[in-house]
């Protein structure tokens, strides 16, 4: 029986979601303070249980997106039972960290991205989309990697002595549909719309399913490589991935932004943020209907419950 309310055991726990090159927590002397959380909903099992661990005063919830020992591939992450995971602990601020490919020259493997936009080139190669396919809701997905705390991220990136021009703040991010790497024709088509400046497999639906749970969510990412538009670059694979993982301590990395990010994180105010109260006034079906059928309560109770006003559609 699905619980029809979250347990919100963590309600200021700040979620990481660790890509590849960082499957586990293991940065620093980090206090693990609560046993790891496995945490099956309505929507299955997440990639892997919630590790709570305590940085610079701040409780932190990380979850390997692909399981242990890199077992998921990207177009086969449960993303929708992962979001619904982190809600479930109360945590409303998820920090996404993905391996990318770049599409601009200006921007070469090392560099730290936190990208503004996205776009969804997944082509229907995801398990899932939306929570919502039994009810009727349309989230707005503006602004979709939350403006504050992107700016939080950089700055706590820009905090850490990085070389110049190593941190790049802006850009569209493109998933691609994966789990193949892109041919060199769609990067050149990817390349022609100038926002575009980097490419990765998992940012998009883990952005959109967050929105949809009530959580205010944003990327760093790490350029590996440059994908496939350069004629030097004739292909990318795992061992270029991976070794510039290594190289460029991507583990190490992160665990000095979030050192440096969890004393000046401060819960973004109303008017400073909305990401959190998206199903607010977007719930289309009649609110009568969800709360008297018992089926679409037990799905749906604990994301929608406080929303359902019973105001006449
Ligand atoms: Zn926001």
């Amino acid at each position: 029986m699905a619980r029809t309310m979250f347990q919100d055991l963590y309600p200021e726990a700040i979620g990481v979601i660790g890509g590849s090159g960082l499957s586990r927590m293991g940065i620093g002397d980090f206090v693990e303070v609560h046993p790891p959380h496995m945490l099956e909903g309505p929507f299955g099992q997440p990639s892997g249980p919630i590790t709570m661990r305590e940085i610079g005063g701040k409780l932190f919830g990380f979850l390997p997106r692909h399981g242990e020992g890199h077992r998921i591939p990207a177009h086969k992450v449960p993303a929708r039972a992962n979001a619904w995971a982190l809600r479930d602990l109360g945590i409303r601020t998820a920090i996404g960290c993905c391996a990318v490919g770049s599409l601009r020259k200006g921007v070469p493997p090392g560099t730290l991205v936190i990208p503004s936009g996205l776009v969804n080139d997944t082509q229907g190669n995801r398990p899932a989309y939306t929570f919502f396919d039994e009810v009727t809701v349309h989230i707005s997905r503006a602004e979709l990697l939350c403006e504050y705390l992107g700016a939080a991220i950089t700055k706590a990136c820009s905090a850490n002595n990085q070389r110049e021009g190593s941190i790049f703040r802006g850009g569209s991010c493109v998933v691609i549909p994966g789990p193949g790497f892109g041919t060199p024709d769609e990067s050149h088509i990817r390349r022609l719309h100038n926002p575009n400046l980097i490419v990765g497999m998992t940012q998009d639906p883990e952005a959109t399913l967050c929105a949809e749970a009530g959580i205010r969510y944003a990327v760093l990412c790490l350029v590996t490589d440059y994908d496939v538009w350069r004629k030097e670059d004739t292909s990318v694979d795992v061992s270029e991935v991976t070794n510039a993982l290594i190289r460029w301590d991507w583990e190490g990395l992160i665990g000095k932004m979030l050192e440096r990010f969890a004393p000046a994180w401060e819960e973004p105010s109303a008017k400073e943020c909305l990401c959190t109260q998206r199903v607010h006034g977007a719930i289309q079906m009649d609110h009568h209907v969800i709360r008297e059928s018992p089926d679409l309560m037990e799905l749906y109770g604990a994301l929608l419950g406080p929303h359902l006003q019973g105001r006449p559609i």
